[in-house]
Formats: structure tokens, sequence, C-alpha cells
């Protein structure tokens, strides 16, 4: 029998004892979640300002999608892909109409989904595109974060998260992220270049945003050496920046498009790689795959997220939401010398903290936030990331920016 945790350092020592090292989580412990607001074991309350990585862009247990998970969870879970289930294709259809591509490839996390568009554009590469066989190139870009696989951390430039784990996939040249002559001279320059993997906004690198019209162009760039425009969407899709995809903001249709996260909001892992038919027709029978990859509770699940995505207007309300934030904190940046500067789109946003990256000021901010009922953790060193659940208000909106000046201004 499974015991009832009694304290938050109970809960701590037995992940410490049992789990593997591979996170180190702020020492807060969960037990409760409702829209905007999480519960520790003690009972004390915060507003949640990471939305685990914005999968819970809808907010905690959001009704509907649970009562949808619950529903297909009493009907029918799982039939794998050997048989067809009466939800897959109605999702599809769904996720079709919803996003505009033609078809759409189910897979569970987000990293299975990048590793999906990189097979789907490889393939797509040798046998439309005509490259030779193994000579594929596929560009990203320096400081990128697309998951944990072999293949994507080949590509990483993050030393934690590469060293020891080699050797490492080939087939990937890397660029300077927002750098269109980058990209360009990385196009004529290279043979056989099959596609272009990006980010709209570099999250996890610490929401680094581009220049205005840098995806435009470098879609433009691609569509005209016939390369793929790849848009990883897994943390900035679902209405997270104020638009329902980031890359409409400057009305890109990606070729490929990857989401994850935010998909289920956050109840189930829902992740899913959408393109046309002249890309999505390659793929055959037994050549990708995966077990629980568009199960009838992931396609149920994902539907209801994205139902209340439009129902609850919530990219407006990340719009809306994330200009005030940033104006507030922008004029809270100007009279306080620990905050040098906060950017972002939405509700996806970071400040950077005046102190050197390998300090620990931006640790203790978020420690002293948690006191205070704000949970957020620091990306890169000094950046922390500020990225609520999109079904906030204005009024909870302004009591978290008063806790976030009163909590820097203790430092
Ligand atoms: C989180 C994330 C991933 C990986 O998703 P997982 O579900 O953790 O595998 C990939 N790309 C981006 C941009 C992400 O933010």
């Amino acid at each position: 029998m499974v015991e009832i945790i009694a304290s938050s350092q109970e809960a701590i020592d037995l992940e410490n004892k049992y789990g593997a090292h591979n996170y180190h989580p702020l020492p807060v412990v969960l037990s409760k979640g409702e829209g905007v607001y999480v519960w520790d074991v003690e009972g004390k309350k915060y507003y949640d300002f990471l939305s685990a990585y914005s999968a819970v862009n809808q907010g905690h247990c959001h009704p509907k999608i649970v009562g949808a998970m619950m529903n297909q969870a009493k009907t029918l879970t799982l039939t794998s892909r050997a048989f067809y289930n009466d939800v897959l294709g109605k999702y599809e259809k769904y996720m079709s109409e919803y996003f505009g591509f033609d078809k759409i490839l189910p897979m569970n996390t987000g990293a299975e989904a990048v590793e999906t568009a990189i097979k789907l554009c490889r393939k797509w590469a040798y046998e439309v595109k005509g490259i030779p066989e193994n000579e594929a190139q596929i560009i990203v870009c320096e400081n990128n974060f697309h998951g944990r696989t072999t293949t994507i951390i080949s590509f990483s430039n993050d030393e934690v998260a590469r060293k020891n784990f080699g050797p490492y996939t080939a087939g990937f040249e890397k660029i300077e992220y927002n750098n269109l002559v980058a990209l360009q001279h990385a196009l004529e320059n290279t043979e056989n270049v099959a596609g272009f993997l990006v980010e709209p906004i570099q999250g996890e690198a610490g929401v680094y945003v581009p220049s205005e019209g840098y995806l435009a162009q470098a879609k433009e760039l691609c569509a005209k050496h016939n390369v793929l425009f790849i848009a990883d969407e897994v943390q900035t899709g679902i209405a997270r920046t104020g638009q329902l995809l980031a890359v409409n903001h400057e009305n890109v249709n990606p070729d490929i498009l990857i989401l994850g996260k935010a998909l289920s909001g956050g109840a189930y892992p829902v992740s899913a790689v959408l393109a046309n038919d002249s890309v999505m027709n390659v793929i055959k029978p037994g050549q990708h795959g995966s077990t629980f990859g568009g199960n009838p509770i992931a396609a149920a699940v994902a539907i209801a997220a994205l139902e209340v995505v439009n129902e609850e207007a919530l990219a407006e309300n990340a719009e809306y939401l994330g200009q005030l934030f940033r104006k507030e904190l922008s004029s809270f940046a100007e009279t306080n010398d620990l905050v040098k500067m906060v950017r972002g789109k939405g509700l996806l946003n970071a400040i950077l903290i005046n102190d050197t990256e390998d300090s620990s000021t931006a640790w203790d901010i978020c420690m002293k936030l948690r006191d205070n009922g704000l949970l957020a953790k620091p990306t890169h060193g000094n950046i922390i990331r500020f990225a609520p659940p999109l079904v906030m208000n204005e009024e909870q909106l302004l009591d978290c920016v008063s806790i976030i000046k009163k909590t820097i201004e203790e430092f």
C-alpha cells in the first residue's frame, strides 16, 4: 500500500533516496492544483508561474479536460494502432482543421514529436527532394532546446545536456539564432540541406524573442532553397504567446509543425506533428509509430484542451495580460538595479537578473517568491521565466506583479 505523505520534507527525502537525481527542483511539494493555483502538502497556496513549462496553459485540473479524460478512461483507453479506434479519426480531423494542415501524426512527448519531425524531414529529402541517401543535413540553432533523446542532444550546445552521452547523431549544422545572414549562408554553402528546425521563441534558453520579421524571412529563405521550415512550438504553441501559434505573429505557415505540452492542457502526455500531404505522405506503414501515440484518452483530452483555448479566448487573454505584465515590470526595472530587463511575448516572459550567470541570486529570488506565494524557476543562471496559466485574470496578474516587486525589493 502507498502511504500518505505527511510532510513536504518526507516527500523530498523519498525522491532523493529512490529517484534518479536528474532534476534540481525548488523545494516545494505540491499536492493539489486548480486554475492558476497550486497547494503544497501543508496546505499553503501558490500562484503557479511556470505552468509545467507551459503545459498547463488551460489551468490546473480544468473541469472540461478532466471530464473528457474520465469519460474516455471509463470507455476505452488503448487499442494500439494495430486496430482502429473511434476517437482518433475524429481527433485528427479536428487537429487538421484547427491548425490548417492536411494531416497529423500523433505521438506522446515533445521529444518524440521532434524525433518524428526529423525522420519525416529526412525521408522527404531522400524521396521527394532527391538528396543522396544518408547525406541530408538539418540546420538548427545555437542554444536550442528540443528535448532529451540521444539524437536531439547531439545538436544541443548545452554541455550539461550533452557531455558523456556520445557518440552523437550526425547530420545537423548549427547556426546562430536570430541571424538571417547565417541562415542564408548555411543554405547557400551547405550541401544537401533538408530542413531548418527552429523555436519561434527560445524558451529554455531564457525566452529569447527573435527580431521582428526573422521567422517570416527565414521561412522565405527556406522556401527559396526547397528546404522544410520546421517550427518547434512545443513550448510557444497553444496560445502561450498571445496567438494560437507563435509563428502566427508573422503569418508564417511552417512545413512541419511540432506540438506538445499544452496540447493536453497538462492532463496527459500528448504531442503531434502536422504537415501537408506532400510531406506527410512519405511515411508508410511500419516506418514510424508509437504504442500510445493517438490513443483514445489522448485524443479525447486534446480535443477538449483545444476547445478550452477557443471557448475561453486564451490567446487574447495572454496577449492582453502579457502587455500589462511587461509594462508593469519594465517600469519596475527602471527603478530597481537588480532587474536588468523584462522580455517576452504574450504570457511567456522572463526577467534578467543583474548578476553573473553563476551567481545564486535568481535561485534565491525564486526561493523568496515561493515564501511569498508564487512559484517560478530560473532557466539559465540569472534568468527567471514567468509563464502563468493563461486562465489568469487581470486582478490575479496584478497581485502577482506586486508579489514579484515586493520580493525583489527585499534583496
Ligand atoms: C519541452 C520542450 C520539448 C520537449 O518536450 P518533452 O515533452 O519534455 O519531451 C521540445 N521542444 C521544446 C521547445 C520544448 O520546450
